[in-house]
């Protein structure tokens, strides 16, 4: 029943669904069994030691059964979690969706498992419920039913294309994640009364039933899925006719292209319907497609992979080439942003992309550490002059013994050469170092004077910093060899402008 109510400001008249769950007794015993059902069939794996666990008793499983309390498990439906001997709790959301009166309101239900048993010597699962939210579902928006605030579908398709960079509006923010995200590590759909959602006139075109088979045990649906989504965009119903189950449920994520054709929708040619079908592609799938026209889904999952990796995409790359050159490289599809910097390295220093050489390079991680540091010294040819310049001065400081010698870094690329366990910083650091705000020394042994052994920042004339690699401590032979150092040490100091 709608009940006709002021808003919390005293400023509208509202209609407000009476008849909803408000506690813990009003779901249906069906509904709480289903959830006592679905958490307990679940086993626990342990990503630290990965191994599964017995989600009742917490005895370590050995097959699909538990020897203690004789549970049967599917292992591949698992609750992952992490240190089992620290785990006290999981919260399982379920959410479920209730028809009366042709009016459809959609409940969080909270699975608190607790794994503790005040009566027992060990471990063992008790559960409780709780009801966390209910919205009521209505055509331009969600009430929540205990708080009352109201979601609108037009603030989320607001928030949708918004670049949070550059204006603070929080509240979108909100949106988006009420709609979007999911918080609870597990977040169900309870998906065997979905079909009474065709009595739902804000449903009436969705199809949204159709989905049940795709979302029965899928952990993570979104809210936008299966409100905002085959409520205010056509393309879902249109999507899960066509069987594109995951494109349907992200479809507010992808920029469709004109209505018309398949092509000028979809970005791809008709060809590959039956495979986009047949591998039920989703969001990040379609724009490799789109990318890379392909039926062979290990290539497109490739292509996916390495896509997720960057931001902008150089065009000219052939990605059936490029896996099997990662393949022989033993390189992964993370490795892709590396190889778009190489690329455009090989761009700003005019080296020419044509050559099969070049593209695909004997020994990728070598080519490309070298081309990077090439680029950054041209980049930075200045701060390199500086360095140069001021090591000639600091080379009044070389100083050895019958073991060890010490003399200044004298460019950019000994600096990279020297930390390049911290490269990442190395920027900043040789700006540092070319103002004469500190100094860089690099401590060697004298039968390997190439090999990096102890890098030295001097302050001041005194040694502040003395680490070897992997940043650990130095020992007593080679603290007595700076001290003695430090002791003869011109300190060269930053005359200041
Ligand atoms: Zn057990």
């Amino acid at each position: 029943m709608l009940q006709l109510k002021f808003d919390d400001n005293f400023q509208n008249i509202v209609p407000i669904f009476q008849d909803y769950w408000k506690s813990i007794d009003d779901i249906p015993p069906k509904i709480k069994d289903y959830i006592t059902n679905h958490s307990a069939s679940r086993p626990l794996y342990d990503r630290t030691d990965k191994k599964y666990y017995c989600s009742q008793c917490l005895r370590e499983l050995s097959g699909c059964q538990c020897i203690n309390c004789q549970r049967e498990y599917q292992l591949k439906k698992s609750f992952k979690v992490f240190q089992i001997q620290d785990l006290d709790s999981l919260e399982v959301t379920y959410r479920v969706f209730d028809v009366i009166d042709q009016e459809a309101v959609l409940y969080y239900i909270v699975d608190e498992l607790t794994f503790d048993h005040p009566l027992a010597s060990y471990k063992y699962r008790t559960n409780k419920m709780k009801l966390s939210r209910a919205y009521h579902v209505q055509k331009d928006g969600l009430l929540e039913l205990y708080s009352h605030k109201f979601y609108s579908f037009k603030s989320y398709d607001e928030a949708l294309w918004k670049d949070f960079d550059e204006n603070g509006d929080f509240s979108l923010i909100d949106i988006s994640e009420i709609f979007g995200l999911s918080f609870s590590s597990y977040d169900f759909l309870y998906v065997d009364n979905l079909d009474d959602l065709q009595d739902v006139s804000v449903y009436r075109y969705s199809r949204i039933w159709e989905m049940k088979d795709k979302w029965r045990d899928d952990a993570f649906v979104p809210l936008s899925a299966v409100t905002y989504n085959p409520i205010c965009r056509p393309e879902f119903e249109y999507l899960v006719k066509m069987k594109l189950y995951q494109l349907a449920e992200q479809c507010e994520t992808i920029k469709w292209g004109d209505r018309g054709s398949f092509e000028k929708i979809f970005g791809v040619s008709k060809k590959y319907y039956n495979f986009m079908v047949e591998h039920d592609i989703n969001a990040s799938e379609l724009s490799a497609l789109q990318q890379c026209p392909t039926d062979d889904y290990e290539l497109l999952s490739f292509v996916t992979d390495c896509l997720n990796t960057v931001i902008q995409v150089d065009h000219s790359v052939d990605f059936k080439k490029l896996k099997k050159y990662f393949d022989e490289q033993h390189l992964r599809p993370d490795h892709f942003v590396d190889y778009q910097d190489y690329l455009n390295c090989c761009q700003q220093l005019g080296i020419d992309l044509k050559d099969k050489n070049v593209l695909y390079p004997e020994d990728f991680i070598t080519s490309h550490d070298q081309l990077t540091l090439e680029v950054m010294i041209n980049d930075n040819a200045e701060i390199n002059q500086k360095i140069s310049e001021l090591s000639k001065l600091l080379s009044l400081n070389v100083y050895e013994n019958d073991k060890f010698i010490i003399f200044p870094a004298d460019g950019i690329a000994s600096l990279i050469d020297e930390s390049s366990q911290q490269s990442n910083c190395v920027r900043t650091y040789c700006d540092r170092i070319s103002q004469n705000d500190c100094q860089i020394y690099f401590m060697r042994h004298k039968t390997a004077v190439d090999k990096s052994l102890v890098t030295v920042e001097v302050r001041a004339g005194r040694v502040v910093q003395a680490r070897t690699r992997f940043n650990k401590d130095i020992d007593a032979e080679m603290k007595t060899f700076l001290e003695q150092w430090e002791k003869v040490m011109f300190p060269i100091i930053k005359i200041s402008e």
